[in-house]
């Protein structure tokens, strides 16, 4: 199983799955080959509960082709509550500011051809 599947499989739970440096303990999110602080090779898995507050997010009113049925909705920052990992992903329904302030309670709840979806908690 690639990296990325199993990455798709824990957000699918409401999980991030890192790699974490065994050397150092710097978390990547991505698939990574060295550290990116200390140049280490080896990582092992680390999961983190897909939980956190929306740290900033950008509306989009005008979606990419394939995506006008999800608009309005937002492409959505979340800080992790476990780590200093943030998360970007999806979140719908969101037409306006006033939808979503920022530090508003968010977790995972799945992914797909949009990407990590991310609700109100
Ligand atoms: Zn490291």
């Amino acid at each position: 199983m690639s990296a990325k599947s199993e990455f798709i499989d824990a957000a699918k739970a409401g999980n991030i799955l890192a790699r974490k440096c065994v050397k150092c303990g710097e978390l990547h999110l991505a698939t990574v080959y060295f550290c990116k602080k200390c140049g280490s090779k080896g990582f092992e898995d680390a999961i983190f509960n897909g939980v956190g507050s929306i740290a900033t997010y950008t509306i989009i009113t005008v979606a990419p082709a394939g995506f006008d049925k999800y608009t309005p909705y937002a492409f959505v920052i979340m800080q992790l509550d476990d780590t200093d990992l943030r998360i970007s992903g999806f979140m719908g329904g969101i037409a306006t500011p006033a939808d979503l302030p920022v530090g508003t309670r968010a977790k995972i709840t799945g992914f797909d051809e949009r990407g990590i979806i991310i609700e109100k908690q």
